[in-house]
């Protein structure tokens, strides 16, 4: 068993519309962009970071606005809910917000013991708060949520499995442990985890694959410290079978994807070297990154990508 991943690096989804999604999660959630840089493979797309004040891993939704991209169909083989730790308390003050901007799936419920929001993005993407006490993580501040409602990173996926055996023996490879199970969801924890270290898999027989579109997540990551812990995971699971891809250098961290056997696109991120390698932490988001290759296209690209308030 691996003792190398602490839990979530980050999640990245797929949005319709750059300028919808930058307000969602800047504006509505208060999320701070720590990133605005583009798609590696089609650099006329933008890639969008969000989460804390400097990104830290376990904190960062990110996404690929693909203009006009038709909605996925929500299914099975796909992580079906990103959720956030909110702190106790504040469960009140989200449902009022995210009511008064029209946001759609609101519902209160409570599972694993835990007081729990249900709602959808602007693409109908699956998400939800848990209120965590004493989640020390600390939250962004500046993005007109105030401290006692804030969101303090990921508190764990949800994903949709048609049979869960397999995904749930390789999370345990990766040294996830069985916590509960409950109502046909079994929960996964690490010990001693980044505070996005939770796992739900909800198993649905029945139900045919997810059709990826705007509003699905694309691949979720879990994070590693350094290059030489991620190179231990890759030869392990390598071993074990997995066709894992090299090391692919992502600037701001570096990156290896695996597909898992229940159809999720898994990635092993690193801690290191973070979003600040390129900008101060003072100005993250600010200005339009572009990884080296592009950046003779710079002119072309900054005149077709559509501009970002704030
Ligand atoms: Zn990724």
């Amino acid at each position: 068993m691996l003792n190398q991943i602490k839990g979530l690096h980050h999640v990245t989804s797929m949005a319709a519309n750059a300028q919808t999604n930058n307000q969602f999660f800047t504006s509505a959630l208060g999320l701070r962009r720590v990133k605005k840089t583009v798609n590696f493979d089609s650099p006329d797309v933008y890639h969008l970071y969000y989460g804390d004040e400097t990104g830290a891993p376990g904190t960062i939704m990110t996404y690929f606005p693909f203009p006009k991209m038709a909605q996925g169909r929500p299914g099975t083989g796909e992580v079906g809910t990103t959720v956030f730790s909110i702190p106790e308390g504040s469960i009140g003050f989200w449902s009022d917000h995210l009511a008064k901007l029209n946001a759609t799936g609101l519902k209160t419920e409570e599972t694993f013991g835990e007081k729990r929001l249900n709602f959808a993005g602007p693409d109908g993407d699956g998400f939800a708060f848990v209120e965590v006490k004493d989640d020390n993580r600390l939250p962004w501040t500046h993005g007109g949520i105030g401290d006692d409602h804030a969101i303090r990173g990921f508190h764990s996926v949800a994903m949709r499995l048609r049979d869960d055996g397999a995904t749930s023996e390789l999370l345990k490879f990766m040294g996830y442990e069985v916590q509960e199970e409950r109502d046909g969801v079994k929960r996964l924890t690490i010990p001693g985890g980044n505070g996005a270290h939770l796992i739900d898999l909800e198993t649905m027989p029945n139900i045919s694959r997810a059709l990826p579109g705007a509003g699905s997540v694309h691949h979720v990551a879990f994070a590693v410290e350094n290059r030489e812990k991620q190179l231990e995971v890759r030869k392990a699971l390598m071993d074990t079978g997995y066709q894992v891809t090299p090391v692919i250098d992502r600037d701001y961290f570096w990156a290896i994807y695996f597909r898992t056997p229940g159809g999720v696109l898994f990635e092993i991120a690193t801690n290191e070297p973070g979003f600040n390698r390129d900008e101060d932490t003072a100005h993250l988001g600010e200005a339009l990154k572009l990884p080296t290759q592009h950046e003779h296209l710079r002119s072309l690209i900054e005149q077709h990508l559509e501009p970002l308030e704030a």
